[in-house]
């Protein structure tokens, strides 16, 4: 008899996505004319095409692969050098990151959820709420949790509320916690942390022996420098972090797949026996093992993403998702709703109206208005009341979505 891992039988069937993409269908099979104008502002995807740069590195890449004297086969599991020493000396200039404590893989959704293997059982874990849930669910799977309840909570997990209250970076945990995952530019309230803010969870997870899962995806859409970008811009992080990016939003590579963690080869963790051990070295092993490389076009494009022209074109693409979030933003502070996020992140999170809850708001907007927004209390419990809007579109269908906003609202 093959055993199932029975704690996957703990998710709920009803994950987000889904359940947003059958509400979608009920709509566009009942009302197919309507539905002809839908906008989607949901999901987290990219919408405009990928930068020359990297297209053009990608063919070059691809040519190569063609003649025998350039051809490559498996490449190095932790990804190559020439990509690995572009993140160090471009994403992390300034900051102490080395090229050997960058590993390339093929996107950070794995990478977020494949950490886990390196940790013991038993380990207690605190995510924010509302939270990117592939951090909840993978804890789930890997038994890090008990059952889950009614909103979607899961028994064991330490839940640490973001509210307006305290500008949705959470208090720290009254409790000794073992991993915390931050999340900043977050999503999905796509608020940003302060560097004094950042400095009291370092100084938490240095005191309480924990680690720091910094999940930066969104660092690209950060204006100016007060915010941070990285967890290793902040002082003695290097002994309690590991950093999560990704090329899917800052070069559009959601389809192209490519991303890295950094892992300071000083960080350890712990034996049940207290014998101090490298999570370098025993991420090395596990993505040495179940990892055979990003593929080289790939890993191409992403490096030719720091070349001058790369880097122009990079920020051209911030600065239009980010002109949508400034749209967005500006017409339902406009109608008088109480608006946050979208200054450093391609995310507006939007209090919905007096006596409408997360999933009302969402139908409103599909039934009335024909804009699919993601409802506040999919991401978690304390995401009730919210929904968020994807700045991820074309400026035409954003100016729509501000349009029918201002019909439906005004
Ligand atoms: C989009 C996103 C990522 C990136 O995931 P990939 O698998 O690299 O595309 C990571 N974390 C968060 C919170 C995200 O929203």
């Amino acid at each position: 008899m093959a055993l199932v891992n029975e704690n996957f039988l703990k998710l709920k069937a009803g994950y987000l996505f889904p359940e947003i993409g059958r509400r979608v269908k009920a709509f566009v099979d009942a009302e197919p004319v309507k539905a002809k104008s839908l906008i989607r502002c949901g999901i987290g995807d990219v919408t405009e095409p990928l930068p020359d740069a990297a297209r053009e590195a990608m063919k070059l890449a691809v040519d190569e692969l063609g003649a025998r004297e350039t051809f490559r086969g498996y490449g190095p599991e932790q990804g190559y050098e020439f990509l690995r020493k572009a993140i160090a000396d471009n994403a992390y200039a300034g900051i102490e990151v080395s090229a050997d404590e960058v590993f390339v893989s093929d996107g950070s959704k794995c990478d977020t959820g494949n950490i886990l293997d390196i940790f013991g059982k038993g380990i207690r874990v605190a995510i924010t709420d509302p939270v990117y849930p592939v951090y909840v669910d993978t804890n789930v799977m890997a038994g890090n949790t008990g059952e889950g309840d009614e909103s979607g909570r899961f028994e064991g997990l330490v839940y640490l509320p973001c509210t307006a209250e305290n500008n949705f970076v959470p208090a720290l945990p009254e409790e000794k916690v073992d991993l915390i995952y931050l999340c900043y530019p977050n999503n999905p309230t796509g608020t940003v942390a302060t560097r004094e803010e950042l400095e009291k969870w370092v100084a938490y997870a240095k005191e309480n022996d924990s680690i720091i899962l910094y999940d930066s995806a969104y660092e690209a859409y950060v204006q100016g420098s007060d915010v941070p970008k990285s967890i290793f811009e902040i002082e003695g992080a290097r002994d309690c972090a590991i950093e999560f990016r990704s090329f899917s939003k800052n070069g559009g590579f959601t389809g192209v797949r490519c991303a890295y963690i950094v892992i300071p080869k000083e960080l350890t963790g712990s034996t049940t026996s207290g014998e101090r051990v490298s999570l370098h070295g025993l991420w090395a092993r596990r993505h040495a093992t179940k990892f055979n490389g990003c593929s080289y076009p790939v890993q191409r494009g992403a490096e030719a993403l720091y070349s001058v022209e790369g880097k122009m074109q990079v920020a051209r693409l911030v600065k239009h998702y980010m002109g949508n979030a400034a749209l967005l933003s500006e017409a339902c502070q406009k109608l008088g709703l109480s608006v946050y996020g979208g200054e450093h992140s391609p995310y507006v999170w939007v209090k919905c109206p007096d006596g409408v809850d997360s999933w009302g708001m969402f139908d409103k907007m599909l039934n009335e208005a024909q804009v699919v927004v993601t409802p506040g209390a999919g991401f978690g419990a304390a995401g009730e009341g919210y929904f968020r809007i994807s700045a991820f579109n074309t400026r035409e269908n954003v100016e729509v979505v501000c349009e029918r906003l201002v019909s439906l609202l005004g």
